[in-house]
């Protein structure tokens, strides 16, 4: 645990129960602080009781008198929307709102890091996709290095919850666009944006909040390195407004499709092959079509990412290039579940928006493409452009109907359910082809998240092939 000191002897409120907010109440425990439990729901209430923590209703008038700061869970809305009642009250009553991030970076450093000969670092990734696989695979590349490190945030323990850091530690953070909106401090050494697409825009008013919740990452006290993805003009504009010229190499440019041969440093991937370029030379070049945890056009890029990322800290090519062959891949990310007679069996749950599923249908040349559950605004027609892979669609879910309509020519076939659209797609595949389950949409209508969706893919692709 990371204790939090910085309100020692003062009275912290803390809104939202769930993982974050009751490692944060212990966190600020440790220190000194007494916290001041809030959450709408009586059960999680309950469980906080449960650990000792007495709750008090953060909505009644005057809740906030003697309240030093607000520390919100991430699922809460801040600003947009609306804000949470206790968030407005506590912004009318001028009380600082924050987040465990925030308290995170206030409190990593302590006395002891005076005797370490190399100080821990702090690595933070965001972006609107591939932040679980850029974070997993930056924290395996250091272990496969053996650099001593820990992987916290939206993926693994919550951030106060980790370990102090140790000498030549690297701790890497993924960040979603509401944790870096919220944080009052955030100073990582290494900040890593993959890409941008749009997604959450209700919480954030639309793209441009969105963008200016990612871009804190890299405003507040300034990384020294900054990797940036440049396939979107946002990345663009980020990447240069982060450095004085083409030449600077504060930032590593990245990205999948585009040479990027003529900048300070910059790592791309082309045709399969990743090259670091460095003041104009090629410094090294690794062959990705090899590396099976990672494929498609989008894992690329996250591997970009992750290699300019850890040779920012001095970790070599090879080294990197070696891990990147041990990386198995995250689960419900473009994961091998099995293959029977030439046909393989993927699953891409997590592809729950319409640009994740068309990176995964654009990853495969002939794909039986599991689809549906809750679709999002604005449906599938985002995807229309990519159907050119499809043999066949398996739709299942509330949207399947809607998502069937806008198919247009593609062979298609409304499923329901997983178990009928596995069943199907199976006795359907040809060798060469791949079953992908993607579904361009929230799980929410028959499962209760992407992971027991993509479980319940893997248990009816195990019971087909019989292993
Ligand atoms: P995040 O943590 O940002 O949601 P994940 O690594 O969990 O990212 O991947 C989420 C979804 O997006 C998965 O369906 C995955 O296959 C797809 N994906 C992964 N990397 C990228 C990328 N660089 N660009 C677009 N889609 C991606």
């Amino acid at each position: 645990m990371i204790p939090v000191t910085c309100f020692q002897g003062q009275k912290v409120a803390v809104l939202g129960l769930g993982r974050s907010g009751l490692a944060t109440a212990r966190a600020l425990t440790a220190g000194g602080a007494t916290p001041v439990l809030w959450d709408d729901s009586p059960e999680s209430r309950a469980k906080a009781e449960a650990e000792g923590f007495a709750c008090t209703d953060l909505t009644r008038n005057g809740a906030f008198d003697d309240i030093a700061a607000l520390i919100v869970s991430p699922g809460i809305p801040h600003l947009y929307p609306s804000p949470n009642r206790v968030i407005a009250a506590a912004l009318l009553a001028g009380v600082p709102v924050d987040n465990d991030i925030g308290l995170f970076f206030q409190s990593f450093a302590t006395k002891d890091w005076d005797g370490f000969d190399t100080l821990p670092r702090v690595i933070a990734i965001t972006g609107s996709n591939g932040k679980s696989t850029t974070t997993a695979l930056i924290h395996h590349i250091l272990s496969v290095a053996g650099r001593p490190t820990q992987m916290a945030g939206n993926i693994g323990r919550g951030v106060l919850d980790i370990d102090p850091g140790i000498d030549g530690e690297v701790i890497v953070l993924e960040l979603s666009s509401y944790q870096t909106d919220l944080a009052r401090a955030l100073t990582p050494d290494v900040a890593v944006f993959t890409n941008l697409s749009p997604d959450h825009l209700d919480r954030h008013g639309g793209m441009g909040g969105y963008f200016a919740a990612k871009r804190r990452l890299f405003a507040e006290g300034g990384p020294d390195r900054a990797v940036i993805g440049v396939d979107e003009v946002e990345g663009r504009y980020l990447a240069n407004q982060l450095s004085e010229g083409a030449q600077d190499d504060r930032v590593i440019r990245i990205s999948s499709g585009q040479k990027l041969e003529s900048f300070g440093w910059a790592v791309f991937a082309r045709k399969g092959f990743l090259s670091e370029w460095r003041k104009g030379r090629q410094v090294a070049s690794i062959d990705l079509r090899a590396v099976s945890g990672l494929p498609g056009a989008h894992n690329h890029q996250n591997a970009c990412a992750a290699y300019a990322a850890t040779r920012s800290l001095g970790i070599g090519p090879k080294v990197i290039e070696q891990a990147l062959h041990s990386f198995a891949g995250l689960p419900h990310r473009s994961q091998l579940v099995g293959e029977k007679d030439g046909v393989r069996f993927i699953n891409d749950s997590k592809a729950t928006n319409v640009d994740s599923a068309a990176k995964a249908l654009q990853a495969f040349p002939r794909i039986r493409w599991i689809a549906g559950g809750l679709g999002k605004d604005g449906g599938i027609s985002g995807l229309v452009p990519y159907l050119g892979s499809v043999s066949k669609a398996y739709l299942i879910g509330h949207s399947a109907r809607d998502f069937a309509l806008e198919l247009g020519e593609t062979p298609h076939e409304i499923c329901e359910t997983m178990e009928q659209a596995v069943a199907r797609a199976a006795a359907e595949a040809e060798a060469g082809e791949v079953v992908l389950l993607a579904p361009a949409a929230a799980s929410f209508d028959q499962y209760p998240n992407f992971e027991k969706r993509g479980e319940d893919f893997t248990a009816k692709v195990r019971a087909f092939l019989g292993s």
